[in-house]
């Protein structure tokens, strides 16, 4: 018998890899409901996700745990409206348009070539290679990195930034420059998707993969049994197993290995707005510039998937990275008066749906992150796996579960 603990993505695809192969196993779930950090709520008729996340259709893994046309994908176009403060441009990938992003007045000839060159070597450089710079000594920051390949200050604060400050949730671009390659990577492959039901719709989708009496959910796990032959419940129920999985986020990791808390994470808010007038029509994120703005991006959501409003009301969505300790109310004001900044028309009719606040969003990814093994002498039958294994996504959490899975099964 095999406890699963965590029925996050990592704990979902373990769950899969072992159902396959025929294994007794029971997933232990805090929540009631599966999925972890993916969360979806509703308000209004609005479909709320907590914290903007998409999949990429360059994650393969996600195609070997779900059948994704039934998860009714809705596709962001590869490509963001860049604002400068004066004026917006429209940046189209340069894989998906090569001719456009080429004229495109966004970026100076000197970065875009620079852009290019990057993205050629990205293309024949495998993921593998990529991530394994994330646990090398030579790893080095994200803004450093764009520094040594003499990227401009402007290719920096208008897209570098915004873009993957808000991919990696990290304003400074201090993250590992493995990790922020290997999303680059995956970005220029890949097109960008959502599910028509909220985020929260990929968890539920690998969940009925599962035998249902096989999930127990509302089931907190306090502790591992002395005799480590199982886990004891919160309601001190205990459960033998011959192997136990860990597939929790790094800090209730520690937690239950009475570990130290691991090292900075970082957390975003998500300020939602519904508004009757319709700021622009492409399906793509906004990116303002500026190092001292509130919101990191947004996004008209419902130009990419219209059920996430009722109908004749868009869903606006902003992230934001620093809330500089504001109440709700200061945020949102903030994040109104940001947004109006971009699109006059907005001024006025935003109205503030919600804000949710995300305190652990993903662990911090500093440079060289994956060298030290942040969860070293487990005991012997037990084993974890998450997405603060190899860096922080969607990917990275179920390749984690699925190959732990693998790892148990070979004993
Ligand atoms: C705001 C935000 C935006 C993101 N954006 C993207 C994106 O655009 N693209 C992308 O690829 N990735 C993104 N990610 C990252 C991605 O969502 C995560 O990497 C992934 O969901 C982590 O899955 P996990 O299973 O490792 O951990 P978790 O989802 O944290 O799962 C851990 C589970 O363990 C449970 N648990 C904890 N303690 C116990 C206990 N004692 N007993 C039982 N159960 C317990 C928890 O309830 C939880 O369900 C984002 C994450 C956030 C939060």
């Amino acid at each position: 018998m095999i406890a699963i603990v965590g029925g996050g993505l990592a704990g979902l695809a373990c769950a899969l890899e072992l159902h396959r192969s025929g294994a007794e196993f029971v997933l232990l779930e805090a929540a009631p409901v599966v999925g972890g950090r993916q969360r979806t709520s509703r308000k209004d008729g609005f479909i709320l996700d907590h914290g903007f996340q998409v999949v990429l259709s360059s994650y393969g893994a996600v195609a070997s745990v779900c059948d994704i046309a039934s998860l009714r994908p809705c596709w962001f176009e590869s490509g963001a409206l860049l604002h400068d403060g004066r004026r917006l441009t429209h940046l189209v990938s340069p894989f998906q348009n090569p001719v456009s992003a080429l004229f495109s007045p966004a970026f100076s000839i000197g970065d875009k070539f620079r852009l290019a060159r990057l993205g050629a070597e990205l293309l024949f450089t495998p993921c593998k290679k990529l991530l394994a710079r994330c646990a090398s000594t030579a790893d080095f920051s994200t803004r450093a990195f764009l520094k040594q390949r003499g990227f401009s200050e402007s290719f920096f604060s208008r897209f570098a930034q915004p873009f993957f400050g808000g991919v990696l949730l990290d304003n400074e671009l201090a993250t590992s420059a493995g990790l922020f390659l290997y999303y680059l990577k995956k970005f220029l492959t890949g097109r960008a998707w959502i599910p028509a039901a909220g985020i929260q719709a990929l968890p539920e989708a690998l969940a009925t993969r599962l035998p249902s009496t096989l999930l127990r959910l509302k089931t907190r796990v306090a502790a591992i049994s002395h005799d480590r032959n199982g886990v004891v419940l919160e309601n001190g129920e205990t459960i033998r197993a011959d192997q136990i999985i860990l597939a929790l986020d790094a800090p209730s990791l520690a937690r239950l290995l009475c570990l130290p808390t691991p090292p900075p994470a970082r957390g975003v808010s998500v300020v939602y707005f519904k508004t009757q007038t319709s700021l622009y029509e492409d399906p793509c994120i906004v990116l303002p510039e500026g190092q001292s703005r509130r919101v990191r991006h947004f996004v008209q959501i419902t130009n990419v998937a219209r059920g996430f409003a009722p109908e004749g009301w868009h869903l606006i969505s902003a992230t934001i990275l620093d809330d500089g300790g504001l109440s709700t109310e200061q945020l949102a004001n903030e994040a109104a008066r940001e947004i109006s900044g971009v699109f006059p028309r907005a001024a006025g009719a935003l109205e503030h749906l919600e804000t949710i606040q995300v305190p652990y969003a993903v662990p911090g990814q500093a440079p060289g992150f994956a060298a030290r093994n942040a969860f070293p002498d487990l005991p012997q039958n037990v084993y974890a796996c998450g997405d603060w294994e190899r860096g922080a996504s969607i990917q990275a959490a179920l390749r984690s579960g699925i190959e732990t899975a693998k790892r148990v099964l070979c004993g």
